[in-house]
């Protein structure tokens, strides 16, 4: 990880810090601010490691004894609190000032503390944080990351610079999930879904994710040759396993971007496939639905996943969504 490999992932967040680094005009605060996976801890570790690095410069290199230190949570200088249990405690804030303030064995000028869901914190705590905040030790550097802004005390907000940390780029989560072994198209797939890394690998580690998409495909082809046969094929699967219904707006999310895909086949524009290992199969569908159908039909299944938001009998609505698939 470089700072410009972390470009394609949080662009503008690297831009921000590596500049800030080159510049030499770190802040003595910042709060990562931003959903759940988008790498907030990772780029905080690796500012510290930016600082302490002894093979790069205003970079790390992952490699050398100070960023495998900072990696192993042994770095004398850097220090990482997390909520223990629920919240961030008192004790725990008293503890990372009184290591913040002991004096270096390592000749350096900066400290770190990373301390993460900082909206977590007890109101001991918040307190004891924010006097730190007001007072900062000479040379250290705070990184508070949080997912939920609106928590957090103003007085904390103002003392802090706010990094905005955007979701990842589906293409990016797709392929961390590929670099891990899942198989492509499986992993274009779920990060449609959720471009949050940690759900979209839960997604795609899930056998019936893979069900799910099985089924859809099926169904696809079958609509329109077997008519209501198709209907029962579906709710038999469904009613094997409990967990398809509460599963089935997963199931129309995943035939939402089924269609879509047909779509694509159908007008060309095949390099905006999600379902990439599936082109044969696609193109097979591409003959038997009108484009009419497939408007359709997309109409049908997000107005199916609202019904079921509105709590209406999952297999009425699916079987609602049947009839109008199979009309036109
Ligand atoms: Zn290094």
């Amino acid at each position: 990880m470089t700072w410009s490999t972390l470009r394609s992932k949080q662009p503008r967040v690297a831009d921000i810090l590596s500049g800030t680094l080159r510049n030499d005009r770190l802040a003595h605060a910042y709060l990562f601010s931003g959903p759940k996976g988008t790498l907030k801890k990772e780029i905080a570790t690796h500012l510290a490691k930016s600082l302490f690095c002894l093979e790069a410069t205003h970079d790390a290199c992952g490699q050398c004894m100070n960023c495998l230190r900072i990696d192993s949570g042994n770095h004398p200088n850097v220090y990482a609190i997390a909520p223990d249990g629920q919240s961030i405690k008192i004790d725990q804030v008293r503890e990372l000032r009184n290591e913040m303030k002991k004096r270096s064995v390592e000749q350096t000028e900066h400290k770190v503390y990373i301390l993460e869901h900082v909206d977590k914190m007890t109101v001991q705590a918040a307190n004891s944080l924010l006097k730190f905040l007001e007072e900062p030790p000479r040379g250290v550097v705070a990184i508070l990351t949080t997912e939920n802004i609106h928590a957090i005390l103003p007085t904390i907000l103002s003392r802090c610079i706010t990094i905005p940390f955007a979701p990842l780029p589906a293409e990016e989560v797709a392929l961390e999930l590929q670099a891990e072994g899942v198989p492509a198209g499986i992993a274009n797939v779920a990060c449609q879904i959720t471009t949050h890394l940690d759900g979209a690998r839960q997604l795609s580690q899930s056998e019936w994710f893979a069900q799910l998409r099985t089924m859809v495909i099926q169904l696809g082809k079958e609509i329109k040759q077997r008519g209501t046969q198709a209907l029962f094929t579906i709710q038999d699967q469904f009613q094997k396993n409990d967990k398809y219904k509460e599963e089935l707006p997963l199931f129309l999310d995943l035939l939402i971007l089924w269609l879509r895909d047909i779509l694509y086949v159908q007008t060309g524009r095949q390099s905006r496939l999600v379902n990439i290992d599936q082109q044969d199969v696609l193109e097979g569908q591409a003959l038997i639905w009108t484009q009419a159908d497939i408007l359709r039909g997309i109409q049908a299944a997000m107005e199916t996943r609202n019904r079921i938001e509105r709590n209406v009998n999952p297999q009425l609505a699916l079987e609602r969504l049947v009839l109008l698939l199979q009309e036109g």
